[in-house]
């Protein structure tokens, strides 16, 4: 079992060569493996800051506190370090690679965070059965990198990473945004997919419970001004749908 522990955690982010500015003030979270939670929050509170932190964003700067993989601290660990530790982070806004197909780019990922190459034949079978799981057209596999995918198709493609990676911890930002109710049903079976067979802890943040129809979390926090502010069970989520998060701005 594995667990990624984040303690008091405070973060600001570069703005330019002379001013920096506070983003998160004091985050507190522990995930092990296998457990779904959800972080939800209104818009600028900080999710992305914390995810990018999490990830190793040269952006953000870590002013205080620890991220603990398995009680290591990652973050002094670059982001291919942290990728062989064990994390994944899929963005909000995921970027093209101009020139890397994407069978040159799976390989290569696999490659890097297993520290091997990935036997061939095994390998094949199991990126076309991820992505005929995930209903991605065979096409993709000689396409570049995220070049003209639909936003539908970038973020079935960072699920595919998901699943052939095989990350400890997935952190999900805004997976659902963009996604129409067929497409998220598809990425969500394979979130869903991925922890149930490898155990994978999930960090999934968002502002709309929709998701939540489909990945079930089982401890849902509160994220407003660059802190927790509230945590419990799937029904806090139901309660924030109806009522949203006035009651805990300027708190
Ligand atoms: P959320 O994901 O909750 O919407 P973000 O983490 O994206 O929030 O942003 C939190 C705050 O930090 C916002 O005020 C945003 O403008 C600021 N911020 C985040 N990243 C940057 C950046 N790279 N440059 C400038 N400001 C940033
Ligand atoms: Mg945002
Ligand atoms: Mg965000």
């Amino acid at each position: 079992m594995s667990t990624l522990e984040i303690k008091d955690l405070h973060v600001s982010v570069i703005l330019d060569d002379e001013n920096t500015k506070q983003i998160l003030k004091g985050v507190n979270l522990t995930i092990n493996s296998g457990e779904i939670h959800a972080i939800m929050g209104p818009n600028g509170s900080g999710k992305s800051t914390l995810a990018s932190t999490i990830a190793g964003h040269p952006k953000y700067v870590v002013d205080s506190g620890e991220i603990l993989l398995d009680g290591e601290d990652v973050t002094e660990m670059s982001v291919d370090e942290r990728a062989r530790a064990g994390l994944f982070l899929a963005m909000q806004y995921p970027v093209e690679i101009p020139g890397v197909t994407m069978s040159n780019f799976l390989r290569s990922a696999k490659t890097a965070v297993d520290g091997e190459a990935p036997a061939l034949r095994t390998w094949t079978k199991d990126v076309k059965a991820a992505m005929s799981d995930l209903q991605i057209d065979p096409d993709f596999i000689s396409r570049n990198v995220n070049e003209g995918f639909s936003g539908g198709e970038k973020k079935r493609h960072e699920i595919l990473q998901l699943e052939l990676l095989k990350p400890k911890f997935g952190i999900l930002d805004e997976t659902d945004s963009g996604l129409d109710v067929d497409a998220l049903k598809i990425v969500s079976a394979g979130v869903n997919r991925a922890h149930e067979k490898n155990d994978m802890g999930v960090l999934l943040i968002t502002h709309y419970t929709r998701i939540l129809k489909y990945i079930k979390p089982e401890f849902v926090h509160v994220f407003v001004d660059g802190k927790m502010v509230d945590q419990g069970g799937p029904e806090l989520a139901d309660r924030l749908e109806e009522e949203g998060y006035v009651s805990y701005v300027g708190k």
